[in-house]
Parts: structure tokens; sequence; C-alpha cells
């Protein structure tokens, strides 16, 4: 089978590989679709640890049962769906307790670190446990089926911080997850929600998308107008860049007694205002990855609460993908979403 693999920091080579065996209790899926993640981008030099080359990456995918291990019972080949970009073990006390994000032996796929090594999606083939997978509901297309991770993300984000509807709202970048944010925000009625960015065709979607004003953060007055629209500040903050200026911001945009949920980790270490997390009682939230979220994206996806076709920036062959993740890296433009098809054929 064809794969893109990352051979040394920020290098791709396609390589022929043989199609993997599946494990007891695993299965194998010929991919559709698999979306290129900002981690992928982030990672691909080696400087996160997380992506050591040699290593398949791709953990945003959908696509066709072809094999299954002797111990598989729950899914066929031939059945349409997703996985979980989690390898949880289902057996540690985490996982006793439902928190499958936090597993002892967590294992994220198409991530290679000093733990682990799990080869990922940017390939004709992928395998995974089949009880991280979820079947596609009828109608879905494999493209719009490779959100359901990102959803999951924004979904989990929205569920730890307990915003409900008529609560007030503050989304701190308007790319990929914080867009997908602002939608289940909208989908639950919260009755303000401000998108903050520096690109303003991003802010434009957003507030296609469901923001109730969109405030560029370069702008002098760029707090003043939000605090004015928000009639004070917001009962919930999304944070969802990762460096020390938009931590600052989402906590002095939250109102007393509020919450900040921290989704973004591009900075391993912020600066942190203290005092105002201390006297104000903010309750701050890390929010990673998903946590069962999977069933609640799909669903949302083909109801159309979350529509995820405007944030298709490209779809790709196999042989073309290397080119956008230099693209992606460089950043030029706003991209959003690339999602490699290793089906289509290069244009
Ligand atoms: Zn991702
Ligand atoms: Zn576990």
């Amino acid at each position: 089978m064809k794969a893109l693999e990352l051979i040394g920091p920020s290098k791709f080579e396609v390589v022929e590989k043989p199609a993997p065996k599946p494990n007891a209790n695993e299965v194998v899926i010929r991919v559709k679709a698999c979306g290129i993640c900002g981690s992928d981008i982030h990672g691909m030099d080696g400087s996160s640890g997380r992506r050591i080359a040699p290593i398949v990456m791709g953990h945003e995918a959908s696509g066709v049962i072809e094999a299954v291990g002797a111990e598989v019972s729950n899914l066929s080949v031939g059945d349409r769906v997703t996985f979980d970009s989690t390898v949880f073990c289902n057996q540690c006390d985490y996982c006793n307790h439902g928190r499958f994000n936090l597993c002892d032996d967590r294992q994220v796929m198409g991530v290679s670190c000093e733990e682990f090594h799990r080869d990922g999606a940017f390939a004709d083939m992928v395998v995974c446990p089949e009880h991280i997978c979820h079947r596609l509901p009828e109608g879905l297309s494999f493209e719009e089926a490779a959100f359901a991770e990102p959803v999951g993300v924004a979904l989990h984000a929205v569920n730890r911080s307990g915003a409900s509807s008529t609560e007030t709202a503050v989304v701190i970048g308007s790319g990929l997850i914080g867009l997908l944010i602002i939608q289940a925000l909208r989908t639950i009625g919260c009755s303000e929600i401000i998108a903050i960015d520096l690109d303003d065709s991003r802010l434009e979607l957003a507030i296609e998308l469901g923001a109730t004003m969109g405030v560029n953060s370069q702008d002098s007055d760029a707090v003043e107008r939000a605090v004015k629209r928000l009639d004070g500040k917001a009962d919930h903050c999304f944070e969802v860049v990762g460096a020390t200026p938009t931590v600052n911001l989402a906590i002095g945009l939250a109102k007393k007694g509020g919450s900040v949920t921290l989704v973004g980790n591009l900075a391993p270490e912020v600066q942190l205002p203290l005092q105002k997390v201390v006297t104000g009682e903010l309750t701050l939230y890390g929010s990673c990855a998903i946590n069962g979220e999977y069933p609640d994206a799909l669903d949302a996806i083909v109801s159309g609460d979350i529509s995820v076709k405007p944030l298709i920036t490209a779809s790709v062959s196999i042989d073309e993908a290397a080119d956008w993740f230099a693209k992606l890296k460089v950043a030029e433009k706003p991209y959003l979403k690339v999602l490699v098809c290793p089906e289509s054929t290069a244009s």
C-alpha cells in the first residue's frame, strides 16, 4: 500500500509498505479521507517530540473496514467507520471511570514519541483496535466524517466548560477548532458568542457560522468592544491558541465566577495573571482530545448543527500531500482543513 511517511524533520516520502495485518481485536480500515491537523504541522519538525520520524501521521480519518481480526465482533468488512484519535486501554482506573482521554496507557493514532509508535491514516490503509471505531451514519460523506475528530474536540471543550443556553461566551482563535467551538456554542443557544482573531476573513467566517460579533485583536479597542457588547464580561472564555497573550486575554474577559477553557497548547508554558484567577474565582479547565463525544459529533455533522464543508480548504491525493504540509507550515493564507484522500489522483 501507499503511505506518506515522515522520514525526517519536515521531510516526507511517498513509500510502498506492506498492508497492515489486524491483531485479534483490531480492524484494518481502507482510508477514504484523513484531515491534516495543526498538531501534525507543528509536530512534523520533531520539536514537539510527538512526531519522531519515521512515522505515518494522520488521526482524523474515515474509511471502510477492509479486514477484521479473529476476535472482532461488532464490525464487519465493508462497514463505514471513523476512529477515536485516542487509543485507550479500557482497563485502567481512568478508563474504568469513563475518562478515556486520560487513560494511563493512552496512545494516539499517527503519533510516535518515546513511549509508543502508532502509524496513522495518511496511507491507503490503517490498523486500529475495534473498540475505538464508530460507525458512520448513513448518507454522511467520508470527507465530512473525517471531521468527527476535530468536531469531537470542540464538543469536549464545550462540555468541559459547562456552558449552557442564554450564557455568554468568548472564543479566542478562529482557526478550525475555534470555528467548531463557535458552532457548538450556537447550537446550545449561547446568547452572545464573540470571536476574536487576527484575521478578518476568519472573523467573517466565524460570524457566518454563528458568532454574534467578530473582533480583530489587532484593533486597539478590541477588548473594549467585546466588553461593551457583553455588557460586562463573559460567562465562558475559550482559549484556542495556546500562548501567553491569548491566555491573558481569555482570563481578562471572563467574568467573576466564570470559566476559562484552555484548548490551545502551542507554548509549553505561559504566564498566568494569578490574581485575576484567584480573586475572581475563575475556573480554569484543560480540555484534551475527546471523551465519548464521537456519536454526538457525527450527529451534529449529519444534522447540520455543525457544518464542516465551509472549512475544507482542499482535498488532495497522497502524492500532493507533502506540498500541502509545507504550505500549511508557512501559512501564508488562513488555510483551514486540508483532507488527504488516498483514492483521489493527483490533479
Ligand atoms: Zn488533531
Ligand atoms: Zn486506560
